[in-house]
């Protein structure tokens, strides 16, 4: 039983993977993805893990892209643009093209670093979790706060578990 101020909530939502084709130029993503990452370093814009830290719980560094590429043919790029400027997630804002009509999906200021878990993990991640919550992962003052944490459904609780375990009895690194 929950407390009053507890309220759980689900939604559905259908996410849009792009063909192949509608993807911008991979090779330049990989470039501005192994930049971050490797080269400056930036640990996960939402939790703060660096690579080393969510490497040892048996996750990764990703990229995501703030304006959803698969959605990018819809977008007025001025207000990407607009946007991208002010966010200036990793320090990148300066190297936006001059014309907006010149952005596309896989700039480098168009990708914020996000540990496996923060992008992607259902009832956590940015595309499995509202915005709220994920943005005030940012802010905490205790990183292990459970407070959001406990919002992960089952299954990763057991799955993060067994990893544990398995840790313990050093069967993975
Ligand atoms: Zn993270």
């Amino acid at each position: 039983m929950l407390p009053e101020t507890i309220v759980p909530k689900s939604f559905k939502e259908l996410e849009i993977y792009p063909d192949r084709e509608e993807r911008h130029d991979d090779r330049e993503y990989r470039h501005a993805h192994h930049i971050l990452v490797n080269v400056e370093k930036h640990p996960c814009f939402w939790c703060g893990k660096t690579k080393e830290e969510a490497e040892a719980e048996g996750n990764t560094l990703e990229t995501h892209h703030w304006a959803e590429q698969s959605l990018w043919h819809k977008f007025d790029q001025a207000l990407v643009y607009k946007d991208l400027k002010w966010l200036d997630f990793h320090g990148h804002a300066k190297d936006l093209p001059d014309n907006s009509a010149d952005l596309h999906a896989n700039h480098i200021a168009n990708l914020v670093v996000s540990c496996s878990t923060c992008h992607r993990e259902n009832g956590y991640g940015l595309h499995g979790a509202t915005i709220p919550f994920v943005w005030a992962r940012r802010w905490l003052k205790n990183k292990s706060d459970d407070v959001l944490k406990r919002w992960k459904p089952l299954h990763v609780h057991v799955k993060n578990a067994l990893f544990k375990v398995a840790r313990k009895k050093g069967s993975i690194n």
